[in-house]
Formats: C-alpha cells, sequence, structure tokens
C-alpha cells in the first residue's frame, strides 16, 4: 500500500528508469498513469511525504526530555538540496550526517541524515518544530511537561557554574598558561600570547589548538556516544564530590545528567559538554582536578600514551584515576579508533605516573558480554538470509568446523565485504619504505 502524501511524477521516474523508459517510449502517459495501473501492485512506491522528510528520533513527541537528540533524514532529486529547521519560527543549527541505510533505501534519490539536539527554554512548553527540505514542509507540535523544563534549567545552571570553576583551572592547552575568564572566551577567536597558539571560541569553549594536525578532519559524523557511569565511576564520583572536589570527565560524549562535581570535555560541543577539547593537549593547568576518568576514550586516539600522560598531568599528586578501554571490541567511531590494549598495554600506558594501579573488568565487559556484542555486531555486517543460516547454527558444531569449512559454508558469501574492516582476527600492512 502506498504511504500517505503527494505523487511525485519527477521522483517517480527518477527512481524506476524502467517507467522512465517506457513512458519515453509513449507506453504510458506519465509515471503516475503506470503507478495506478501497474506501480501500486508492483510494490513501487510514489515518494510520499515521510519518505522525503522522516523523522527516527524522538518517536514519541509527547515525551520530549530535558535534552532530547532529534534526527531524521530526507531525500530530493537534487543533491544541493539542504534541510533547514527552526523551532517557534527561530532557525536551528542542524547537522548533516552520513545514513548509509537509506542511501540503499533510495539509490536514485540523494538522502541525507540530520540531527540537532534540544533543550526546553527557560519557562517554554510549547513548541512548533518546522523541518524543510526543496517544495516540502512538515510542521510538528509539541509540549514538553514541567519535568523537562526544570531539568533544563537545572543542567543551565550547573554548567553556568562549571564556568565558575574553568576561571582557574582553564589553561593554553599548549603551554598551560593562563587564560582569561571562560566567559569573555565565547563569541571570538582566542590566541595564547605566551604561545601564540590560536583557538576558535566562536560558539562554545574550544580549546583544541588551531594548530592540531587533524583539526579539520574532526567532524561529527553521526555517532552520539551517550552513556551513563557505571557502579566504579558512581562510587568515584561520589567520593568526590563529598570532599568539595572535581572531576574531569574526559571524552565524555553526551552525558545526559551534567553533576556540579564533573567537568567534561569532548572533541565535538555537545549541550553537556563544558570544553571542547582534544586528550593529547588538555587545557587545564597542572593538578587542577581531584579525579579523572577517561571511559572507552583512549581506543580512539592516535598516541594513547601522550594522553595517558596528560590525565595524569591535570590530576592532583594522590587523586585517583579511571580509565576504560575496550579489549574485545569491533572497530568502531572511525576514522578515530586505533588500539585496543591488553590488561599489560594498560597498565603500561600508566605505569610511570602511578601506584596501586590495578586491571579489573567492569561487570558489563564479562567475556560472555563481549561474545554477545560481537555476535550483534556480526549480524550487521550479513546478508539477511545468510545471517539466519548463521544464527541457526549451533555454537559448539560451529567452534568445531574447521576455518577452511566455515569459509566454503553458505552462508560465508553473504558476509559484506565493508565488514571486514570491522570484525577481522589481524589486520596486515605492507607497503614500501618512503
Ligand atoms: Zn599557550
Amino acid at each position: 500500500m502506498p504511504k500517505e502524501g503527494s505523487f511525485s511524477e519527477a521522483a517517480y521516474l527518477a527512481c524506476y528508469p524502467d517507467v522512465a523508459a517506457a513512458v519515453a517510449a509513449g507506453q504510458f502517459q506519465s509515471g503516475e498513469q503506470h503507478f495506478e495501473l501497474w506501480g501500486r501492485r508492483e510494490g513501487r512506491q510514489p515518494w510520499p511525504k515521510t519518505d522525503r522528510i522522516h523523522i527516527d528520533e524522538p518517536n514519541d513527541l509527547s515525551k520530549v526530555g530535558g535534552c532530547q537528540v532529534f534526527q531524521g533524514w530526507t531525500t530530493s532529486l537534487n543533491p544541493e538540496d539542504r534541510i533547514s529547521v527552526s523551532l517557534n519560527g527561530e532557525k536551528v543549527k542542524s547537522v548533516e550526517i552520513p545514513r548509509p541505510d537509506v542511501e540503499r533505501q533510495f539509490p536514485h534519490l540523494n538522502a541525507k541524515g540530520w540531527m540537532f539536539f534540544f533543550e526546553p527554554a527557560e519557562n517554554e512548553r510549547d513548541y512548533v518544530l518546522s523541518l524543510r527540505i526543496a517544495d516540502v514542509t512538515s510542521d510538528l507540535r509539541f509540549t514538553v511537561s514541567p519535568d523537562a523544563v526544570q531539568l533544563a534549567d537545572i543542567a543551565r545552571k550547573i554548567r553556568r557554574k562549571h564556568l565558575d570553576f574553568l576561571k582557574s583551572a582553564l589553561a593554553c592547552a599548549m603551554c598551560h598558561a593562563s587564560c582569561p575568564e571562560p566567559s569573555m572566551l565565547i563569541g571570538s577567536e582566542w590566541r595564547c600570547p605566551r604561545c601564540g597558539e590560536r583557538y576558535d571560541c566562536t560558539s562554545s569553549i574550544n580549546f583544541i589548538p588551531k594548530s592540531y594536525p587533524n583539526y579539520d578532519a574532526i567532524k561529527f559524523k553521526g555517532a552520539i556516544y551517550s552513556h551513563g557511569y557505571d557502579a566504579t565511576a558512581e562510587d568515584l564520583i561520589a567520593e568526590v564530590t563529598q570532599r568539595g572536589g572535581k572531576v574531569l570527565d574526559c571524552g565524555a560524549g553526551w552525558r545526559h545528567s551534567v553533576r556540579e562535581s564533573v567537568i567534561t570535555t569532548e572533541i565535538l560541543h555537545y549541550p553537556s559538554t563544558d570544553v571542547v577539547a582534544v586528550g593529547e593537549h588538555l587545557p587545564f593547568r597542572d593538578g587542577a582536578f581531584d579525579a579523572v576518568l577517561s571511559l572507552h576514550v583512549l581506543e580512539h586516539v592516535r598516541n594513547p600514551f601522550v594522553c595517558a600522560a596528560e590525565l595524569m598531568r591535570v590530576l592532583k599528586p594522590g587523586g585517583r584515576f579511571l580509565a576504560v578501554i575496550p579489549y574485545i571490541a569491533p572497530v568502531h567511531g572511525a576514522p578515530f579508533h586505533f588500539f585496543n590494549p591488553t590488561p599489560q598495554g594498560l597498565l603500561t600506558l600508566f605505569e610511570n605516573f602511578s601506584t596501586e594501579a590495578e586491571v579489573s573488568v567492569p561487570r558489563s565487559a564479562h567475556p560472555l558480554a563481549a561474545l554477545k556484542e560481537l555476535l550483534n555486531a556480526y549480524s550487521g555486517f550479513f546478508e539477511e538470509r545468510a545471517w539466519k543460516l548463521l544464527a541457526n547454527e549451533k555454537i559448539g558444531d560451529f567452534a568445531a568446523r574447521t576455518t577452511d569449512d566455515i569459509l566454503k559454508s553458505s552462508f560465508a558469501a553473504g558476509f559484506r565485504q565493508d565488514g571486514m574492516m570491522h570484525l577481522s582476527g589481524n589486520y596486515m600492512i605492507a607497503g614500501k619504505r618512503r
């Protein structure tokens, strides 16, 4: 059944070249005529409005929270078309994200993903969200709960308090010279008078040095890293909070709740981010923090040794640190996933800076949980039919088969080539010396 919306002659012909050829040959008066006579029964799509502007999240507009991701995708005929987003008549900055799944679904159209973060304004509960691309508009009304408005207010207040703390903690990421008050920095570029390094603080406190080798490669790629703290991290935060201290959560991703005692950094500006920074050059004075957290971050840096040393530099002597890095995990967050250390490798990262350092396994990372996560990752790289065949294998039988036998099996051909760079047992490199 065709979905709700209007028929687009141009898109129908673009999607179905066989129909376009038949119309050109005079077999049908138009694409629409083809659709009415045959296309509908053949299950072809007339490009309804919901396939032109689509919203994936939130899937229930009556439950928009204190800080909410809005995301979806659009299709259009013209590759230049961009979505325009406004809330209550005011333009909202949205980010374009790659959507290979939608590109596969509409190979003849220009498919683009979009997303933005929404936080309710002070005392404002009613919103009209307008999405527009080319000649299509979609207006959505939603009302947020008084709780959501209150949560957003609390988060704003805490972030302002963080700015107070940063007055004494923030420093040039390169030479650690002190810098002007954080609130004075926002809205312009800052040049460190001591070392000359420049920082683009036009829209946030962005202390990624402009001279950073991969500066231009740091762009939002669509994946939002958003997790809560586990029990071990919560214990550490609670202990520091009780003493009135501050924790640095380095590479925090997007945290749903902001904590008064936790300062966050990330390479991109999420609503919960205090300072935009890279791990190799932390923009804080020595010993600024009572504890540091680095949760699922160090696998994403080019030089984990330099980053570990930076974490230790900004930690007070005697201060506690907690770092979590995956070992058995698919390649993720490409192109920024570099190293997965063994327990010994993890110790080596911190050996020159720590006492009483011990490696243990978080409950969520139990070897059986790792196996399950791996299998889920595998399923995403199989053709559907092939995955069903593999899923029906008994684990014991599968493990007992020879590699050669597995590679000749009927499901092996259904493993997509792009999965090789995420899940393989080894990677090899061969090249020539310069
Ligand atoms: Zn400097």
